[in-house]
């Protein structure tokens, strides 16, 4: 979790004056699209971890780091002289050499595809040469998509299939053979689904037509460690998720407006430009108007450089909150809030960055999500501070903003945890001095998921996530009224 404690060590203490942080918005706004540019990477799936690796271009060649390939697939461990890199994974002994492409494995020799490389004690073999170079270590079939950097280890893949159900107004109902958590955007005729952490493979065929003249086609692709799937037609689309995250169910939003449902599914987040606080409604519904809708900051902690808690040796806080947003997002839209997330990608964000684009966007909620390996159940707390009574006017001092919304924060969490163990989390609420929440200027909690009784299996669990994402959804719900828009 790594809370950062002490608010009065900040060294610009003082006021918060609204109107003074748009610089730190345009910043937000920016930062994906400068990350995304330079982002090349190959997408590992296995059945003990998935996870990705920059991909290094040397010599118009792109080459990978051995170690960081294997390292959460078994025990492995390397040595360096600067010249012969020497590597032992599990029982497995192998040598290579600085600039040379024939090295030997397990006293066998292995013919490189171009030469290997030592940088800084890191040994860098070509990805053209995986294919052959991985079944000599591991024991299971492998299959590297070269072209779209995307390697499979064992039988891991998720198939999806289509079933148009065209009645008027038709559905097509999208099924996969394990949950997934893709991002979903969406534009004039087509949505857009992309599976970064998903090894989503091909519905059989690139490209499906349908004999339909709203759903008109579907179309698979990937590249750069990333599966999408479009779905093109000649309305605007909306998708909404099953509880288990196995079936997307897609239908022009006129259609599911005149059904009377309130899903608004994971709604646009289009890539080059995420929802900020300062846009809002970039990340509510693209089909509701409603401005009574309660706004819901969801801030996944951690992010980028800032891995938070390792929960293992391969999996970090980071990922884990971003997957538990997602699911969350997805629980309060279908309960009707308009839901911005403060990011949906990995993306580093300082407290006050994310204290200020909470106060700047008048939100109803703030919640904050963590996880972490240690306890069981799911941890809610809520400021430390005094409780100030309101009408300071509009200066409230930075490191105290969240003293006037405290009782309504502490009956918040006291809710979530009613609702939790409903849903069977061993679950308690207590107070922490910890940021941002001192800094938000409304009521605001933060959850930290622990496991149940499968360790860190839980923690990654959709359906694990999804349980907890409901309860605090429904608790959130339950005292919609009282969340009006602050200030
Ligand atoms: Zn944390």
């Amino acid at each position: 979790m790594r809370w950062l404690l002490s608010p009065g060590r900040r060294r610009n203490s003082g006021f918060w004056v609204p109107g003074t942080e748009y610089w730190v918005l345009l910043l937000i706004a920016v930062l994906p699209v400068a990350v995304r540019a330079e982002d090349k990477h190959i997408s590992v799936y296995s059945p003990v971890a998935i996870y990705t690796l920059p991909i290094l271009d040397r010599a118009g060649r792109e080459y990978v780091g051995l170690l960081e390939l294997l390292e959460p697939l078994g025990r492995v461990s390397s040595q360096s002289d600067g010249r012969h890199w020497r590597l032992r994974y599990n029982a497995l002994d192998a040598d290579f050499t600085a600039g040379k492409s024939q090295g030997k494995i397990h006293g066998r020799d292995f013919n490189f595809t171009a030469p290997f490389l030592i940088e800084n004690s890191r040994g860098l073999v070509p990805l053209t040469s995986l294919s052959a170079l991985l079944p000599r270590f591991l024991r299971t079939p492998i299959n590297f998509r070269e072209p779209a950097r995307r390697l499979f280890i064992g039988d891991v893949a998720i198939q999806p299939s289509f079933r148009l159900d065209s009645a008027n107004p038709p559905r097509l109902l999208l099924t996969f053979t394990a949950p997934v958590n893709p991002t979903i955007s969406t534009e004039p005729g087509r949505l857009r689904m992309v599976f970064k952490r998903d090894p989503v493979v091909s519905p059989g065929s690139q490209s499906i037509s349908f004999d339909n003249q709203v759903i008109t086609h579907a179309s698979y692709s990937e590249s750069n460690g990333d599966a999408e799937l479009d779905v093109s037609a000649s309305e605007p689309l909306l998708a909404t998720f099953s509880p288990d995250r196995r079936t997307i169910t897609i239908s022009p939003i006129a259609s599911a407006a005149q059904a009377g449902t309130t899903a608004n599914g994971p709604t646009q987040q289009n890539p080059t430009q995420p929802p900020t606080a300062a846009n809002p409604a970039a990340s509510g519904a693209n089909t509701n108007t409603n401005s009574h809708r309660i706004l819901a900051i969801v801030d996944p902690a951690h992010g980028g450089d800032e891995r938070g808690a390792a929960l293992s040796d391969t999996l970090a806080e980071k990922d884990v909150t971003l997957g538990f947003a997602r699911l969350l997002r997805h629980e309060l839209e279908i309960r009707g809030f308009a839901v911005t997330m403060l990011r949906d990608a990995d993306t580093a964000l300082t407290l006050d960055q994310r204290a200020t684009a909470t106060n700047l966007a008048r939100a109803g909620i703030y919640i904050s999500l963590h996880a972490t390996s240690q306890g069981s159940g799911a941890h809610v707390y809520t400021s430390l501070l005094p409780v100030e009574t309101p009408s300071k006017g509009i200066f409230h001092p930075w490191n105290a903003a969240q003293a006037p919304a405290l009782p309504l924060s502490r009956i918040v969490s006291a809710a979530i945890v009613t609702e939790l163990q409903k849903k069977d989390f061993a679950s308690q609420s207590s107070s922490a001095s910890l940021r941002p929440l001192n800094n938000v200027s409304m009521p605001a909690v933060a959850v930290e998921l622990a496991p149940a009784t499968n360790g860190l299996a839980d923690l990654t669990s959709a359906n694990y996530q999804q349980r907890a994402a409901a309860g605090i959804a429904d608790a959130i719900a339950s005292i919609r009224d009282r969340l009006g828009v602050q200030q």
